[in-house]
């Protein structure tokens, strides 16, 4: 069994072709796909019964996903899913929305995908983290989180602007699927995103990085650092291994040097951990001078017994970044009260509602 959406157009001119049908009927397809909500093949109205059955008799599929669970903020911006698919497995994703976008009409609205269920890096602040790792999510379970949202958007007029790769799981532990995923998405004839609009969060996976800048995909890459030395960071991210911070400053270097585009270092800022000022000029020094972009996350709660610093702790942790010549913001907090912000998803302790 092949599930269609995860077919790239190119392939579907293939696919059409050996089924014996016109080129054309590509276009077609890939428009019922993304314009539409198919559940089955047999939905596709556009098409002819004869290539339909010829999908069907070829293996072709629709793996639709299901809505377990909706929790939306009291402010209405955050939209938290928990979504099973066909396998049974449980991941959620967030919409995001902002007040309005360029064009005045309709607000920013960013999906936050997940890439895995659970994740194999063992943040310890991290709730996806604590849970392990179960899967890495395909291709067509990815698109299913944004087209999920679009469909839901579309109901009122709205649509998809953004998509960030900060849900669970870490995007370049599961490259091959994470890329095939952005292709379809911002593929003018799929589902047709700008490749700036999409943003990868990396927890430094560095073979990754350096792939990705080679990729013809006009991504933006973010790096969580959290910490300015091996000591530090080898305490909050387990499994950096033989990765050096240097080397990630380096990476980040490549990246933008390969690119054009400047890496925003991501920076979890935990109370007592690491938010000292000694910390703050320790960072600044690591990454004066090439340019680099901090987006400070005040920690959002989890199990892990960490807490966030005061606001005067994070406002002096910026001060210190921008007086050592730092590019620095603090994230704008969005769904921390119903558990949908950074880090804080997990789908182990939902197997309950979902039965
Ligand atoms: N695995 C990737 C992307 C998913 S996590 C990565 O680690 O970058 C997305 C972001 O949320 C990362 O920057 C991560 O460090 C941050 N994060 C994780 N747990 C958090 C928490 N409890 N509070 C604030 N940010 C957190
Ligand atoms: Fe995985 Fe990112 Fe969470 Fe670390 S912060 S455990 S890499 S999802």
């Amino acid at each position: 069994m092949i599930d269609i959406y995860r077919v790239l157009p190119e392939e579907m001119d293939d696919l059409v072709i050996k089924l014996g049908q016109p080129r054309y009927r590509a276009d077609q397809l890939l428009r019922a796909l993304y314009q539409g909500s198919p559940k089955n093949i047999s939905d596709l109205h556009q098409i002819p019964s004869s290539m339909k059955d010829a999908l069907a008799k070829a293996g072709y599929t629709i793996g639709s996903e299901t809505e377990i669970h909706r929790v939306v903020s009291e402010d209405g911006h955050t939209t938290k899913l928990l979504l099973k698919f066909d396998d049974k497995t449980l991941i959620e994703t967030v919409l995001m929305q902002y007040g309005p976008a360029q064009d005045k009409t309709h607000p920013r609205s960013t999906v936050c995908v997940s890439t895995q269920v659970g994740c194999p890096m063992g943040c310890v602040f991290c709730a996806t983290g604590q849970m392990g790792f179960e899967k890495n999510l395909k291709a067509e379970e990815i698109v299913a989180q944004v087209l999920h949202f679009a469909r839901l958007l579309r109901e009122r007029d709205e649509h998809v602007t953004n998509l960030v790769f900060m849900g669970m799981g870490e995007p370049l532990a599961n490259y091959d699927e994470t890329v095939r995923a952005i292709r379809i998405l911002t593929h003018p004839r799929a589902f047709g995103l700008g490749q700036r609009s999409i943003t990868i969060s990396t927890v430094g996976v560095i073979p990754g990085i350096d792939k990705l800048a080679d990729e013809d995909i006009q991504v933006k890459l973010a790096i969580s650092l959290h910490a300015p030395n091996n000591e530090l960071r080898k305490k909050l991210v387990p499994t950096a291994g033989p990765n050096s911070v240097e080397d990630l400053v380096m990476a980040a270097k490549r990246y933008f040097k390969k690119t054009g585009r400047r890496v925003t270092f991501e920076y979890a800022l935990i109370d007592g951990i690491n938010d000292s000022n000694k910390v703050a000029l320790e960072l600044a020094h690591l990454l004066k001078g090439n340019g680099a972009h901090v987006n400070l996350i005040p920690m959002n709660p989890t199990a892990g017994g960490f807490s966030r610093p005061a606001r005067k702790r994070v406002l002096a942790f910026q001060q210190i970044l921008r007086d050592g010549g730092v590019n620095c913001t603090v994230r704008v907090e969005k769904g921390s009260e119903i558990s949908a912000a950074c880090g804080q998803l997990r789908t182990d302790i939902m197997q309950n509602i979902a039965q």
